[in-house]
């Protein structure tokens, strides 16, 4: 998957990328604002678990997707605490939140502010 430019920035610029890495066990946001000290997640409603109707659960293959899923969740979890230690601010912009495009600018510029 190509990068956003803000990713390439960061790379560049900092020795953040390398802190967090991109193996298995580590992450990348998909968007920094080295800054700032910010980076925002985009999540898949499905893949993230979010609770909403994207996000049902497949009626088949349940000892698959349960494990998935929770792996997902607690990766996600672990990431926001390990960037919340190092003093960056995150925000998790859902799937289904990002069709209302006023709705999302308004969460972006608070957050950017
Ligand atoms: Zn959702």
């Amino acid at each position: 998957m190509k990068r956003p430019p803000s990713w390439r920035c960061a790379e560049r610029h900092t020795g953040w990328v390398s802190d967090f890495g991109c193996t298995e066990n580590t992450f990348r946001p998909d968007l920094v604002f080295v800054s700032r000290r910010k980076v925002i997640f985009v999540h898949g409603c499905f893949w993230h678990m979010h609770g909403c109707k994207l996000s049902r659960v497949p009626k088949s293959n349940l000892d698959y997707w349960i494990p998935k899923f929770k792996r997902n969740c607690a990766r996600d979890a672990r990431n926001i605490k390990a960037l919340t230690a190092q003093g960056w601010k995150h925000l998790v912009i859902w799937e289904c939140e990002s069709r209302n495009i006023n709705s999302l600018q308004k969460r972006l510029k608070k957050f950017l502010a």
